[in-house]
């Protein structure tokens, strides 16, 4: 079930994240959309008002979304999470080990939460060539991305 609707520009984040099983430094992704909407009106008050926003916690993604992804060297699949309480799709290390989305967003200083402009420089920006809204289960995030679409490196 997809109830929502993310709308385009889509955008895929690349950071980095040190992995706290083997210590080494691996490529992240997060996805961005740039409006969301729902037919469901008990959801409305989960849509992010302001964009862009990033997907998090995402239980549900078009292949598209996820092939582009991998292109780009993501290793993302869908794992149960203790934190979370429910499957989504994960960043994985090269050794195995998940990255939790709660971590690497709301963590200050971690993949997707610059705090800085040196921080924010270190994030690419890629613009995915989807033009067409697509459906998602997802949760989505609340931080402003200003700093990261000011400073990150466009691709
Ligand atoms: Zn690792």
């Amino acid at each position: 079930m997809q109830p929502y609707t993310i709308h385009p520009p889509f955008f895929l984040l690349r950071s980095l994240e040190r992995c706290w099983r083997c210590n080494e430094v691996a490529r992240v992704f997060a996805f961005a959309a740039s409006r969301c909407t729902t037919s469901d009106e008990e959801l409305e008050d989960y849509i992010p008002l302001g964009g862009p926003f990033m997907l998090y916690n995402a239980l549900d993604l078009p292949a598209d979304l996820v092939e582009f992804a991998r292109e780009l060297g993501a290793s993302i699949q869908r794992r149960y999470s203790k934190t979370a309480e429910t499957e989504y799709y994960m960043n994985l290390c090269h050794c195995g080990a998940p990255f939790g989305d709660y971590f690497m967003f709301n963590e200050p200083g971690h993949a997707f939460f610059p705090t800085s402009e040196e921080e924010a420089a270190m994030i690419e920006i890629f613009q995915l060539p989807l033009p067409h809204p697509v459906g998602v289960d997802s949760g989505f995030t609340e931080s402003d991305l200003s700093l990261i679409f000011e400073c990150g490196i466009r691709r």
